[in-house]
């Protein structure tokens, strides 16, 4: 039969994109999804910037493999992705690299007295992202069990109980790739950290796309990581309350919480500590008529009771029941009123913050 060839055309909206498409190709990721058949490909990159993908079918099946998968998402690639951005860059990620894959795993370790760490899992690959390593001990052991290995650290801030166990981790895994804010490695204070990010620098972990978020207030480094439907918000936007504000202002916080606030209602919170109990009861003391929060509280009490952990609730239940997101409430405003000050949001979030201080 007649050789087929087919060649893909496509054009990166930035050099960055072009410089990650060619590293799907040398990692293989391409070739991945097309070994349903003998394909023999080249890829070359044309004066305009445009990547040329020339790929030649041994059989009409080799092809049809192809076509049925790879070929869509390269189209794609070659016209839709430009205009829609980096969703579509992620959604052309995935169907080039062919990846059934399983669901995110977020396992929260206590530690500490009231801490979390998080590990973020991909179990095909074994591999695990720490968050907020309080304490190497009992994360190491949740690693064993789970039978992972740790290839990253991600530090939503410079405190002690959220990086205490950085350098034992780095110690032992040499390699590890530790994040946070370009701030905290300005000031050196996250022990081991080998990269500093800003406000939208994306984070990758195997083929899942996050993006920090910067957050300041609590600290001026303090950072979220956004994505895949989940949010490791760290002390800034815990279940049912805030953190304090220790190093940045009122209106900052405010500000950080706000951006949390938008994102999609179903993001999974998983925040820096268990307090949540302590916090819906101030917030049922905020708005004592609210039915949304006695409920909250009432499942967190028997999730405690049960030893379970009350964070990795989605956005939707916080904008209900948090006090810190809910400065448009006549309840919060009036609850505001009376410690003082509260004509803007900026004031009844700073009167709030103030009253849960000394709660
Ligand atoms: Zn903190």
């Amino acid at each position: 039969m007649s050789e087929l060839v087919y060649e893909v055309r496509s054009r990166f909206e930035t050099p960055a994109l072009r410089e990650r498409y060619l590293r799907w190709l040398r990692e293989g990721h391409v070739q991945a999804v097309i070994r349903g058949g003998a394909i023999e490909g080249e890829v070359r990159i044309e004066p305009d910037g445009a990547v040329v993908s020339r790929y030649r079918f041994a059989s009409a099946a080799a092809f049809a493999a192809y076509e049925s998968g790879a070929a869509v998402a390269l189209r794609a690639e070659g016209r839709a992705l430009f205009s829609e951005g980096v969703a579509m860059e992620r959604a052309v990620t995935e169907r080039v690299m062919g990846l059934s894959r399983a669901p995110l795993e977020v396992v929260p370790v206590a530690c500490l007295r009231d801490n979390y760490a998080y590990l973020l899992v991909d179990r095909d690959a074994r591999e695990a992202v720490v968050v907020d390593p309080s304490e190497a001990a009992p994360v190491e052991t949740a690693l064993d069990e789970l039978g992972l290995v740790p290839t990253q650290i991600w530090c939503t801030h410079h405190h002690f109980d959220h990086v205490g166990g950085n350098e034992a981790f780095v110690r032992a895994y040499p390699d590890l790739v530790v994040l946070g804010s370009r701030h905290d490695l300005e000031a050196a204070r996250i022990p081991g950290q080998t990269r500093g990010l800003v406000d939208g620098d994306e984070v990758l972990f195997g083929a899942r796309s996050f993006r920090a978020m910067a957050i300041p207030g609590h600290t001026l480094g303090a950072l979220a990581f956004v994505g895949e439907g989940v949010a490791f918000t760290g002390d800034t936007l815990f279940s049912g309350g805030c953190g304090r504000v220790f190093e940045g202002t009122m209106s900052m916080m405010q500000g950080s919480l706000r951006r949390l606030a938008s994102l999609p209602a179903g993001t999974r919170i998983f925040s820096g500590h268990e307090y949540t109990v302590r916090n819906l009861e101030f917030a049922a003391e905020v708005e004592p008529e609210s039915a949304a929060i006695r409920a909250r509280l009432e499942t967190v009490r028997r999730l405690r009771a049960e030893d379970r952990p009350s964070v990795g609730a989605p956005l939707a239940d916080e904008l209900a029941t948090n006090p810190f997101l809910r400065a448009d409430e006549p309840a919060v405003r009036a609850f505001a009123a009376r410690r003082g000050e509260a004509r803007e949001p900026d004031d009844v979030f700073a009167r709030v913050r103030e009253a849960k201080d000394v709660f």
